[in-house]
């Protein structure tokens, strides 16, 4: 799975979610590819009521957006971290 996000060619906003206009000023967003580099601004250690324990973090992406998805254990806020591929929603491992 590639990191990926929205872009107004208009106003220049970008986010994350994808959506049919952008926020700010209503245009028609294209989606960008992202390298998937970023820097950890939080951590959570997500407890289901079945299953093991895992970790899902918010990333600043240097493409200046936030993003969510599953962390490697052991990342904390600050910690430099690539996404890799994968199935599902992005795994962040230490870069
Ligand atoms: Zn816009």
């Amino acid at each position: 799975m590639t990191l990926a996000y929205d872009e107004c060619p208009s106003c220049g906003r970008r986010w994350t979610l994808p959506r049919t206009g952008c926020p700010s000023c209503g245009a028609e967003p294209r989606r960008c590819a992202s390298a998937g580099l970023g820097t950890v601004a939080a951590v959570s250690v997500v407890h289901p009521s079945s299953g093991d324990p895992y970790v899902l973090v918010l990333v600043d992406l240097d493409d200046g957006v936030r993003a969510m998805g599953r962390g490697a254990p052991g990342l904390a806020v600050g910690h430099r971290v690539r996404a890799r591929p994968d199935a599902g929603i992005p795994t962040f491992r230490a870069d």
